[in-house]
């Protein structure tokens, strides 16, 4: 690759810099030459630059066998925050600029509730957040639905109707005085994946999450892959079954008609005396195991149908998923996927791909937090982690 733009390089160069920080700290100026194949006096121009913005500080000596001991490097307790708006609960995890997570919160609403409940959920949030440590380096806040980032604004919430039309930008401004950065849910959750989870071993991978809603986050070559239109991935409403249930969305057999938790928790509550308003709820012994078990492999067929379409199209190397439902049936839940799969995948590609279960908890807030954390560390369209 040919780069002509100066500041482009610098950029690239400085976000270098500040990956050897966080990957490596405390780390000395010539421990960072090493890491990034930089000249020292780069090295040196950058350190000042981050030092005189206050973003990095000096952490002490380090003894050098051969010679002057080594000033280290560390960045300055700075945090970011990460928000995740479902449609029965918002939660938000407090983060340092190293992706360690300091704090978590969260508020419940019930299903399908309006914008004032939840714009209420996220205001507490933030305050129980803000009030733990301070200072912000910004806010990220991802939410279901089809957003159109050019306006900031939601064309389309299925799950949580209360967003539709909103100019989210204008909404969470009012009460969050911080730079604000915004994401579709499940692509946040394959950023999360991509910085923490098992996607930092893969450059290409597609995570599926499957909660209130269902949906896709595909990572090609380490960054999201949005589509022309910028909603790639809304595999909630694939048609699995011609003419079936109603989805929310308007259309007849959706898959989110059949596996999400809001059709898991009917089942149940149609089947138990206590009804449970969130999968988390849920104890052993609530229905009958025989119930339980025709629920697992009717919702592992379901999904296994909807990754078939996935696994035939892009042919990823590794699929993880995650999400309540997945949280909820475990393990058991991906035979019966594996299983549907095998009969309607092409076995070229069934057999190249992978299935894990992303052991990420909190993993929706902590992509939203990937959000501020990627101006940081990435330089979009060319320096990914
Ligand atoms: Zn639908």
């Amino acid at each position: 690759m040919q780069l002509k733009n100066h500041s482009l390089i610098k950029n690239i160069n400085r976000a270098k810099i500040l990956n050897a920080i966080r990957e490596n700290k405390p780390i000395a100026r010539s421990q960072i030459a090493e890491k990034t194949d930089l000249d020292k006096k780069s090295i040196t121009n950058f350190v000042n630059e981050l030092l005189s913005e206050g973003l990095i500080e000096e952490a002490g000596k380090k003894d050098n066998a051969s010679g002057r001991p080594f000033t280290m490097l560390e960045f300055r307790e700075k945090y970011v925050m990460g928000i995740y708006i479902a449609p029965h609960f918002s939660r938000g995890v407090l983060m340092d600029l190293y992706g360690r997570i300091e704090a978590s919160h969260e508020e419940e609403y019930p299903f399908y509730s309006g914008l004032d409940k939840i714009t209420g959920a996220v205001k507490n949030i933030y305050k129980a957040l803000s009030s733990r440590k301070q200072p912000f380096y910004g806010v990220g806040i991802c939410m279901p639905g089809i957003l159109d980032f050019e306006n900031n604004t939601v064309i389309e919430s299925v799950n949580i109707p209360g967003l539709n039309g909103i100019n989210f930008r204008d909404v969470f401004a009012e009460f969050i005085h911080l730079p604000l950065y915004f994401e579709e849910e499940s692509r946040s959750i394959a950023l999360a994946e991509k910085w923490f989870g098992i996607g930092r071993n893969y450059n290409d991978f597609v995570c599926v999450e499957v909660s209130g809603g269902i949906g896709t986050g595909i990572v090609n070559n380490r960054r999201l892959f949005k589509g022309a239109g910028q909603y790639a991935g809304e595999i909630g409403h694939l048609a699995i079954e011609p003419g079936g249930k109603k989805c929310r969305c308007g259309n007849r057999g959706c898959l989110e008609a059949y596996a999400s938790e809001k059709t898991i928790l009917e089942y149940i509550n149609g089947v138990c005396e206590n009804p449970i308003d969130r999968l988390c709820y849920f104890r052993p012994g609530m229905i009958p195991q025989k119930n339980y078990n025709e629920l697992l492999a009717e919702t592992g067929a379901r999904l296994g149908m909807g990754l078939s379409a996935v696994v035939n199209i892009l042919c990823p190397k590794v699929i993880v998923l995650t999400g309540s439902v997945v949280n909820f049936f475990g393990e058991p839940l991906i035979a019966h996927i594996k299983s549907e799969m095998k009969k309607h995948c092409l076995r070229g590609s069934y057999e190249k791909t992978e299935i894990y279960i992303s052991k990420l908890e909190l993993i929706d807030a902590i992509g939203a937090a990937t959000l501020p954390l990627s101006t940081l560390f990435e330089i979009p369209e060319y320096f990914y982690i």
